[in-house]
């Protein structure tokens, strides 16, 4: 568990079932209830039919790497000391992106990444509330 200054996530209605999922590690991701496309971030409408019912489903977070960016610089003092971190962009198998930090920058780890590594979802307990996601590289 890690906590000092950093700002944390406010869940809304919209995403709560989202961080509830995190909280209990487990991915839980927004669909819709009508065509079956899957979403995320948690939104009203369905990009492809239209509709505004949705469902959430149990996602693997199995995924690969699509992009990724090195941070160098901390845009807010509470990551100063992980500087440089990874963000991944990720094609989950479950048919959405998903942007979450790499684990952790060991030595060389940013020249590991390659597009389409794949990689696995982990699950950060920052406080007894809010659960972060993040990946590792599947290996
Ligand atoms: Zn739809």
């Amino acid at each position: 568990m890690i906590r000092d200054d950093r700002p944390l996530p406010e869940p809304t209605a919209e995403s709560q079932p989202y961080w509830e999922g995190l909280r209990a590690h487990r991915l839980v991701l927004q669909r819709c209830a009508a065509c079956k496309t899957p979403r995320h971030y948690p939104r009203p409408m369905c990009a492809a039919c239209f509709s505004l019912e949705d469902e959430w489903f149990e996602a693997s977070g199995n995924g690969t790497v699509h992009s990724w960016t090195v941070s160098h610089h901390a845009f807010h003092r509470g990551f100063k000391t992980d500087t440089p971190y990874v963000l991944l962009t990720v094609d989950l198998a479950d048919g959405v992106r998903m942007v979450a930090p790499l684990v952790e920058l060991v030595d060389d780890d940013a020249s590991r990444l390659s597009l389409g590594l794949p990689v696995v979802l982990e699950y950060d307990d920052v406080t007894d509330e809010i659960t972060l996601p993040r990946f590792r590289i599947d290996g």
